[in-house]
């Protein structure tokens, strides 16, 4: 996730790119850049950072070319640096793109293209795409940068929305999207292009939304747009009514409702990120079967949602791995004496990898010599910076304080850390962890299915807001499923509530349960 902005027009493209990036810091601020076009050669500004830092760059206020990409990121490959930045050029620096999303086969596609002779200078998986266009147009007799763009794109496994400039068309900007969102907004023979409405609300409110695999060619103050096949497609401009900061929340009234909505892709892209068609690759980590072999504990360490997240997994890895897992709660854990040797596997979860407790706690773990794994959302972060391993959730920026799409995208990567350590052990279980591989895959879907349902939620919100107390109760996977449902009840509502294992229950707490309450019941198993 993260925000991009383009301008093509007669008026100077840089303050347009820039003021759109900074309404879109919602999407991502570890870094931004643009690229402009001047003098038929592609200018890139870029650095890490927030937008504002792009002020600092410079001359950049003397770019003075009329059209422009520029990026705001949240990295997902490759921590943030001004190399790693976008815009991404190709190795002859003919073209340059930004990109939203995820490049799943990017390895192999790098792989390829290295052995075709290009170069590649960051880490990211976006620096494929601007080589993989660059090889398609020098290999076409008729150079023609659609046809190059569209191969590129079908080339592509997992999610983007891109623009592209060239030099070599320099009058030209192409863009196309998949499973990313990108907007077109038209004013008078110039278009303004982003990720998300708000950047440009202020230019226009006529906007044109792309599906998947349409492509616009914008040129000398025109747009064609043409489907998945480049055959020429209509398309009508939508009149936008909403104001600024609704859009910037999608029309959720607030921030959480947008990431509780958000989950379905969250979740696919942390799979996409880990499944690679059935098989297991959690990019950062190697770990061997000898290694593994001698491991007798693994401690998974954080606060508050993200223990909840570690809690799910314990008996998940315990039962796929056969070896015993403790979670514990950070703040406890390393101002106490944990036994910690060279056999211990700790495994440290916080969605911002700031939180402090836990930072301190995985360097207590350092000290006794136990290998470390990082679970973060934020690539660069402080606990991915100190552990020995890091591997992340795809969940985009959390805004809302509660947690809730990077929550469900820890318990997957839990889930999917378990199967892997398996399969390393070489734990007799395969068709188990086959069931279970499909059963993951089959998860986004049924998120959507299930967020189909909150009219329903919320007619039982109306009818239980007044009470004062209540209890989540479940067994097995189900109980810190409730743990987690007791804290964000009581996080949002201020309505006091306990989440218990069910069969605990009846040694004590049945004494506060009275005619009326409500007890909500987890039972999935
Ligand atoms: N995957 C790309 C990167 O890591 C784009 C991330 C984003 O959407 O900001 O650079």
């Amino acid at each position: 996730m993260c925000g991009i902005v383009g301008y093509i027009g007669n008026k100077k493209a840089t303050p347009i790119l820039i003021n759109g990036l900074e309404k879109l810091e919602y999407r991502g601020y570890d870094s931004a850049g643009i690229a402009i076009i001047e003098n038929n050669e592609i200018k890139v500004m870029k650095d890490k950072g927030r937008v504002k830092n792009l002020y600092n760059i410079e001359g950049i206020n003397n770019l003075n070319g009329n059209i422009g990409i520029a990026h705001t990121r949240w990295a997902t490959h490759g921590k943030p640096s001004q190399v790693n930045s976008h815009p991404h050029l190709d190795s002859q620096k003919c073209f340059a793109v930004v990109h939203n999303g995820i490049i799943e086969n990017y390895n192999e596609l790098r792989e390829k293209l290295i052995q075709k002779g290009y170069n590649f200078v960051s880490q990211t998986d976006t620096e494929v795409i601007p080589n993989l266009i660059h090889y398609y147009y020098s290999k076409e007799n008729n150079k023609n940068l659609l046809s190059a763009v569209k191969n590129a794109c079908m080339d592509l496994v997992g999610s983007f929305a891109i623009e592209v400039i060239s030099k070599e068309n320099p009058n030209k900007m192409i863009v196309v999207r998949k499973d990313s969102p990108l907007v077109i907004g038209e004013g008078k023979g110039e278009f303004f292009i982003a990720s998300d409405i708000p950047a440009i609300l202020s230019n226009t409110r006529d906007i044109y939304f792309l599906e998947n695999y349409e492509f616009a060619v914008m040129d000398n103050g025109k747009i064609d747009f043409y489907d998945k096949n480049l055959n020429p497609i209509k398309k009508e401009t939508k009149q936008i009514d909403w104001d600024a900061s609704a859009s910037e929340k999608e029309g959720y009234a607030h921030y959480m409702l947008k990431e509780i909505n958000e989950q379905p892709r969250a979740v696919r892209e942390t799979i996409g990120t880990t499944l690679n068609n059935g098989k297991i690759e959690i990019e950062g980590l190697e770990l061997s079967k000898e290694y593994l072999k001698t491991i007798n504990k693994i401690y998974i360490v954080a606060c508050g949602t993200a223990m909840h997240a570690g809690l799910t997994s314990k008996k998940v890895i315990e039962h796929l791995c056969k070896i015993p897992v403790e979670v514990d709660i950070a703040s406890e854990f390393r101002y106490r004496e944990p036994l910690i040797d060279e056999k211990t596997l700790a495994i440290y979860i916080s969605q911002s990898g700031e939180t402090a407790d836990t930072i301190a706690a995985l360097k207590l773990a350092k000290q006794n010599k136990a290998k470390t794994i990082a679970v973060a959302n934020v690539i660069g972060s402080s606990i991915t910076r100190e552990a020995d391993y890091s591997i992340y959730t795809h969940a985009g920026p959390e805004i809302a304080v509660a947690s809730t799409k990077a929550y469900t995208s820890q318990v997957i990567l839990l889930i999917v850390l378990a199967l892997y350590f398996s399969e390393i052990l070489g734990i007799d279980n395969k068709e188990e962890v086959q069931e279970i591989k499909k059963a993951i895959f089959e998860l986004p879907k049924k998120i959507e299915e299930t967020l189909k349902c909150a009219k329903e939620v919320e007619n039982f919100a109306k009818e239980i807001y007044k009470e004062k107390d209540m209890f989540f109760l479940g067994r097995g996977i189900d109980y810190p499923v409730c743990l987690e449902g007791s804290l964000k009840l009581k996080e949002i509502t201020y309505i006091h509530s306990e989440g218990y294992a069910a069969g605990e229950l009846k040694h004590g707490p049945i004494a506060l349960i009275d005619n009326g309450m409500t007890v909500v019941g987890v039972i999935t198993d």
